[in-house]
């Protein structure tokens, strides 16, 4: 059993921790900065093993050079990006065994918020970076719309209870652009009673799980027909794809 908990970094961003079952041993996932990873290290005292990385954004990256001279943990990162320290590179189909944590880990290719952008998933958990985020999804940085919608096509077939890790906290800001798009969804209503309740708490709003994205998530319903409807009316046409849709979905985040 791998516990994951999350270390608050910057303004909006979690570096997920992933904590072997002994409690000796931490993975961390992108950490965009060492100094609350290694304060997070001390608390519980446990030993940075491996870092996961899921795309070359600094935010992601920009802790990676002192955790891996302090701790020397395995450094896993995609095949394709620049990033620091040389990691293990990785592309879909590659599967990486955490052995202090007996957790095995696929990666999928997610081209898209980044051309070289990957996910870490197994044991029900995907670690997802920035691109599907609790009702949303990453920009398009350096990706077209079809990759980005075929990313997210792949991740909304993993199985409904799989846990969703994403990297920043941007649920509330999501579902109000998600209620302009679909104002009628009760499970989008819902969620953002309970979401609204998690941040006056001040506590997260993830894991999510991928039922409740495909139930909520405008950026993963596009051939829903209330969600058709609104790209049509924001776009002033037809449009004839679940791609089209999605990209008129993502302009219109981009401005909301
Ligand atoms: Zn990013
Ligand atoms: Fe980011």
């Amino acid at each position: 059993m791998v516990e994951v908990l999350p270390v608050r970094a910057f303004s909006d961003n979690y570096i997920w921790m992933l904590i072997d079952a002994s409690k000796q041993f931490a993975a961390c996932v992108d950490p965009g900065d060492a100094k609350p990873v290694n304060q997070f290290l001390e608390q519980h005292r446990l030993k940075l093993s491996h870092i996961l990385l899921t795309h070359h954004h600094f935010d992601h990256t920009g802790g990676v050079s002192s955790l891996v001279q302090q701790h020397q943990p395995m450094l896993f990162g995609p095949a394709t990006e620049t990033l620091p320290c040389q990691p293990v590179k990785l592309v879909e189909g590659d599967k990486i065994q955490l052995e202090t944590h007996q957790l095995e880990l696929s990666i999928l290719d997610l081209p898209g918020h980044t051309a070289g952008h990957i996910a870490y998933y197994g044991a029900g958990k995907l670690f997802c970076g920035d691109t599907l985020f609790a009702c949303g999804c990453g920009r398009l940085f350096e990706g077209t719309p079809e990759q980005m919608h075929h990313s997210l096509s792949k991740l909304a077939a993993l199985p409904e209870n799989t846990e969703v890790y994403c990297t920043h906290e941007y649920t509330q800001s999501n579902i109000q652009f998600a209620l302009a798009v679909e104002p009628d969804n009760p499970d989008l209503q819902k969620q953002q009673h309970w979401v609204e309740q998690q941040r006056n708490k001040d506590l997260p709003t993830l894991p999510s799980n991928i039922g409740l994205e495909k139930a909520t998530n405008p950026f993963l319903r596009c051939d829903e027909n209330t969600i058709k409807a609104a790209a049509n009316r924001y776009a002033g046409k037809t449009l004839d794809s679940p791609v089209a849709v999605f990209s008129a979905i993502r302009k219109w985040k981009d401005s909301f």
